[in-house]
């Protein structure tokens, strides 16, 4: 056990649980943090400790700039920031056309999405960043296949905040590598968790499942693994780049 700690934006279900989990087997102190569910961030909390790991749980929801200060002032409290993950994310209605949707569900998508992600990242480089003093350290961000793919008929908007965070990972990736902070992108592909249901389809990546290469959809501990591989000195080379974790879809 270190000092250095990993802040999770949602991290308390889905891919962010399974990587706070793994984080914390690897060793880091663990800021999980959640927009409402604090009863299943407890629970990820209660199981790192259980395993002699260290974590704390904050209410952040990504879309309020003032919750994201609040989230990296208590991360202050509780170690060096070591790395950021940004993975709190959310998707509008599925099946919305472009021409069906409203400025508040596109606003929406892209103040969680895109402008938390930026704005937890600028928080995070005036940390770890050596120009202001850090040690430095590592950016992940989640992206999607969807913003490759598109999502027509389904949530173009949610794709488009994901083109976004491709742009933002390659640029950001560049603007700070030579102040010792990594930054990288995972895209998954269709994962098994809640997101789907937050959609209204719970069952979308089953139904979609026949259109992935490898014919199955992906567990939360696989895209977890990835990201913690990013986190790593094993991945010491790796910045501006995006890993497709997606079965080949
Ligand atoms: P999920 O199962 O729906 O879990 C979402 C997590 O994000 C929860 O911890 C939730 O907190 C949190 N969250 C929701 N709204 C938030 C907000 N406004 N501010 C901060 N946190 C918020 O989602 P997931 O499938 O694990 O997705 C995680 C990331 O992977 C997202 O960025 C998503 O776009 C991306 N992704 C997922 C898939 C997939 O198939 N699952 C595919 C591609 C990309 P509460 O528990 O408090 O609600």
């Amino acid at each position: 056990m270190t000092d250095k700690i990993v802040v999770i934006t949602g991290g308390s279900r889905g891919i962010g649980r399974a990587t706070a989990l793994a984080a914390a087997a690897r060793g880091y102190r663990v800021v999980v943090g959640y927009a409402s569910n604090r009863k299943a961030a407890d629970e990820v909390v209660a199981a790192i400790m259980a395993g002699n790991g260290k974590a704390i749980a904050v209410k952040c929801d990504v879309g309020e700039e003032s919750d994201i200060v609040d989230l990296f002032k208590q991360a202050d409290q509780f170690g060096t920031l070591a790395a950021l993950v940004n993975n709190g994310g959310i998707v509008g209605k599925s099946g919305v056309r472009v021409d069906e949707m409203s400025a508040e569900r596109i606003q929406r998508v892209m103040a969680v999405n895109v402008t938390g992600s930026i704005l937890c990242a600028r928080e995070a480089v005036k940390r770890m960043s050596t120009r202001h003093g850090g040690k430095g350290g590592v950016i992940v961000n989640l992206s999607s296949v969807a913003a490759k793919l598109g999502a027509p008929n389904t949530y173009v908007d949610y794709a488009a905040s994901k083109g976004a965070i491709d742009s933002f990972t390659i640029g950001l990736g560049y603007e700070v590598a030579s102040e010792g902070i990594r930054v990288a992108g995972i895209r998954p592909g269709l994962i098994d968790t809640e997101i789907h249901a937050s959609g209204g389809e719970p069952d979308r990546h089953h139904r979609l499942a026949h259109l992935v290469p490898m014919k199955r959809v992906g567990t939360a501990d696989e895209i977890a693994n990835a990201i913690v591989w990013l986190m790593s000195d094993d991945a010491s080379y790796v910045t501006s780049a995006i890993l497709d974790v997606s079965g080949g879809r």
